[in-house]
């Protein structure tokens, strides 16, 4: 029973800040490989400890009732797990402008290399934006980067969502010595399909088989190069998430950076993380944790669920401390991106 929007009682933190957006990830399973984001051995879940849709349909009640009104569905990569839109389908379903209310925005982070068979379901179920992540055109190095040949799928997937009517954010990880060079005609080729890109610093999270340190590249490096031949407007939009815009004057379109390394943008988190074995991790740099797994199978699902979240918000962190600078020291935690949920 989803209780109006107006009689909830909001989640906010130790800090004051009000909660209000969930990032749920469903599995993480991966059909690519990224170099910086997982080893090319991941070890990944048994099965058995991943929540089932029903649960993670269910835990996302729980967090509408408390007030969350965007959800962010991702992995792993979300569309490798059957029957995802089934999920996602019965979540729009708490659109606000869907008769049960509660949610204003239900989106996904994907890969897109099994997008185009999935394009049309999700804008029906409501989806009305996805993250895109793509870090090359090049389909040598989309192949070493991600350690799969699967460009043309991403590419065809991309249009896909398009031809749909989704609005498409791409978002790519800028890496020194592997994509730097080719970010010009990322933007150049994302602003002329009407996408906005995202930049984002690579982040210390789980091991992986090379030193993150040689490709980090920091966004004000690459923000100093565009400026030489650009003109970045700075722009008010604001997505929902920690990434800052300009307008391109050359372009016409959006172009933000996402810099958790040079400059910590924590101060406005509004976000929450859950993973698919339904732990939750209120920050994504931090190791505090509560178990809604374990709330959820519990005798008294609802009261321990509830008791659950205010505990998150007393563990929630007041900012990460990412560090990328020091040659073969150990990532802020152990637990990669993809299991987080990105
Ligand atoms: N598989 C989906 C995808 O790639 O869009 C969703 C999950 S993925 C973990 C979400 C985002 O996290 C992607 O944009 C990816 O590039 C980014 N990512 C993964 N590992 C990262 C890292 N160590 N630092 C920065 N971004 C990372
Ligand atoms: Fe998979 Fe996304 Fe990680 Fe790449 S970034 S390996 S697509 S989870």
């Amino acid at each position: 029973m989803i209780v109006p929007a107006t009689k909830r009682r909001p989640l906010v933190d130790g800090f004051q800040r009000r909660i209000s957006y969930l990032r749920l990830s469903v599995t993480d399973r991966c059909d690519l490989r990224c170099t910086y984001c997982m080893p090319e051995r991941m070890q990944f879940l048994p099965r058995k400890e991943v929540l089932s849709l029903e649960e993670l349909y269910k835990l996302s009640l729980g967090f509408i009732d408390r007030g969350v009104t965007k959800i962010r569905i991702t992995g792993g990569e979300p569309l490798v797990r059957r029957d995802i839109i089934d999920l996602v389908t019965a979540l729009g379903r708490h659109l606000g402008d869907k008769g049960h209310g509660g949610l204003e925005e239900l989106t996904l982070t994907t890969n897109a290399t099994q997008l185009s068979g999935h394009a049309d379901a999700l804008a029906r179920a409501g989806v009305r934006r996805v993250n895109i992540s793509l870090d090359t055109l090049d389909p040598v190095c989309f192949a070493k980067l991600s350690r799969r040949d699967a460009l043309p799928k991403v590419l065809e997937g991309i249009a896909a969502a398009k031809d749909a009517g989704l609005k498409v954010k791409i978002n790519t990880v800028a890496l020194k010595g592997v994509n730097q060079d080719e970010l010009p005609d990322m933007i150049s080729w994302a602003h002329g399909h009407g996408f906005d890109l995202t930049l984002i610093e690579v982040m210390p999270l789980g091991d992986v088989d090379e030193d993150r340190v040689d490709h980090f590249l920091p966004l004000s490096k690459v923000r100093e190069a565009l400026q030489k031949h650009w003109t970045l407007i700075p722009s008010s939009h604001d997505s929902g998430g920690p990434a800052r815009y300009d307008t391109v004057e050359q372009t016409g379109g959006r172009l933000g950076m996402i810099t958790p390394l040079t400059n910590n943008f924590c101060a406005g988190c509004n976000r929450l993380r859950v993973t698919a074995t339904g732990q939750l991790y209120p920050c994504l740099g931090g190791g505090e944790r509560v178990d809604l797994r374990a709330a959820l199978r519990s005798e008294q699902p609802e009261a321990n669920l509830e008791a659950a979240l205010v505990e998150a918000m007393t563990i929630k962190p007041e900012k990460h401390h990412f560090d990328i600078s020091t040659r073969g020291a150990s990532p802020a935690q152990p637990r990669h991106m993809s299991m987080t949920g990105g």
